[in-house]
Parts: C-alpha cells; structure tokens; sequence
C-alpha cells in the first residue's frame, strides 16, 4: 500500500493542523505556508488523489464541499471574496495528492497564475 499523504495522516490525528471545520465528510484546516492573509485548506476524508481521480460517485460529496466552502467564507469574514483553488497534476502545481480546496481571501488577489 502506498506511504499515507500528509493530508490523510492530519486526518488520522497523526500530525496537528490548525483546524477551523470538521464533519463526517471533510476537514478544513489553516495552510502551513500561507499566501494569503487567510489560507484554508479544505479536504474530503476520502482518500481521493486528485480532481481527475473523482467519480460519478462523489458528485453529492463535491456539493457538500461547496456548501462548506460557503459557509467557511461567511465565518472566516471572507464578504468581499474569495478564491477557490485545486491544483491539479504536476503542471496544475499540485504537491500533496489528496484532493483539496485552497481558499485564499483577506486581501485583493491578483490574476494571472504564474
Ligand atoms: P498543492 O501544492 O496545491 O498540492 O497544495 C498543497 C498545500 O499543502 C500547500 O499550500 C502547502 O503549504 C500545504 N501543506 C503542506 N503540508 C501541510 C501541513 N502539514 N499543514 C498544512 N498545510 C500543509
């Protein structure tokens, strides 16, 4: 079986993360290398690699991520707005592979991606 990701050991209480959401579904917690003033990380407990590893089978886990996302940018005082953010694959700039939501506010973010 291969080495747990970082993300699958926070979920498993083996590593400690600055958790600000959890439920039966999903976890979110403070990104350790911040580039925003707010910095979340929201994951699903399923072990899924990727946005090209989801199924048909996760579509109603993809809704309730959303509503999370939603309701996270209302706590964490994100009105003005927020971005949402997956990195996807060694071009996409993805580095953990454990599906995740990068939520990114507290200032004007600039476009474009480098
Ligand atoms: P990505 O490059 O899209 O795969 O994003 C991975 C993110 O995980 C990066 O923004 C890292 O700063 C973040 N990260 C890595 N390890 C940890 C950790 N132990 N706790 C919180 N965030 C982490």
């Amino acid at each position: 079986m291969a080495d747990k990701t970082i993300f699958k050991r926070i979920i498993d209480g083996e590593i400690p993360a600055e958790v600000v959401y959890e439920d039966n579904l999903c976890m979110a917690f403070r990104d350790v290398n911040p580039q925003a003033p707010v910095h979340i990380l929201l994951i699903p407990k399923k072990e899924i690699a990727s946005l090209n590893d989801l199924t048909d089978e996760d579509t109603p886990l993809l809704g309730h991520l959303y509503a999370v996302v939603r309701r996270l940018a209302k706590e964490l005082g994100l009105e003005s707005g927020y971005r949402l953010v997956t990195n996807c694959g060694s071009d996409g700039g993805q580095t953990v592979y454990h599906l995740h939501f990068h939520i990114l506010g507290g200032r004007p973010l600039s476009w474009s991606p480098g």
